[in-house]
């Protein structure tokens, strides 16, 4: 039986990924190595990774998605801050922060609550609204490290990168190729 890769997300607007595209090129022209950048097309705000679960599984989450999560309000988010996971001095995962109402809080606990009732786990660590923008090289050097931290903190950017009014969530398979990961969409929920 083949497992399909998938995740529930929210896509961003063109203007929002121009904006990133932006801020992308000017990270990217930094000294800093050892950085795999997620292309400005594939940015998006992960609810919940839902791994790689039966086609079986899969339906049950589309379903769920599509008829089971309570109505909510649309509501806007605005892309604020760079910082990393686990920490700036310790980059792993550099991301760029979202500032959103309690709404979305709300919409990501529900999905998650109804996912794990049907087995599907996976982050145990409490939700942190952000777009990941690129993954830092485990075998970065300590010299390399300090590089990308100087480079979380000295990069410019505008205060504001943009804001966007949220319609809809998507649920996303992802197929990991040789060139990258290629995400489609399955189904789309309205707010
Ligand atoms: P790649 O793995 O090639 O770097 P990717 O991480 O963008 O690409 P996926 O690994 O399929 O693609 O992940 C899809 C989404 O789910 C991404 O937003 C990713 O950050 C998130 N994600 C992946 N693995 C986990 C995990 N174990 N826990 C929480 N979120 C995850
Ligand atoms: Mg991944």
């Amino acid at each position: 039986m083949s497992l399909i890769r998938c995740f529930i997300a929210i896509c961003l607007s063109s203007e929002i990924r121009d904006s990133l595209e932006n801020l992308l090129i000017q990270l990217k022209s930094s000294k800093a190595g050892n950085i795999r950048w997620i292309p400005s097309e594939n940015i998006h705000l992960t609810l919940k990774f839902l791994g790689e679960i039966s086609p079986e599984n899969l339906n049950t989450v589309k379903n769920l998605l599509l008829d089971e999560i309570n109505h909510t309000q649309p509501f806007e988010i605005s892309i604020r801050k760079l910082g990393a996971f686990p920490n700036i001095s310790r980059p792993r995962v550099i991301w760029i922060g979202v500032q959103a109402p309690d709404t979305l809080f709300q919409l990501q606990k529900q999905i998650d609550e109804r996912t794990k009732a049907i087995g599907i786990f996976s982050d145990t660590r409490s939700f942190s609204p952000h777009l990941t923008l690129g993954r830092v090289n485990r075998y970065c050097t300590v010299d390399q490290t300090k590089v990308i931290t100087a480079l979380l903190k000295q990069t410019n950017y505008p205060d504001d990168l943009g804001s966007m009014h949220i319609e809809a969530i998507r649920l996303y398979k992802s197929e990991l190729t040789r060139s990258g990961a290629v995400y489609s969409c399955l189904a789309e929920k309205k707010l």
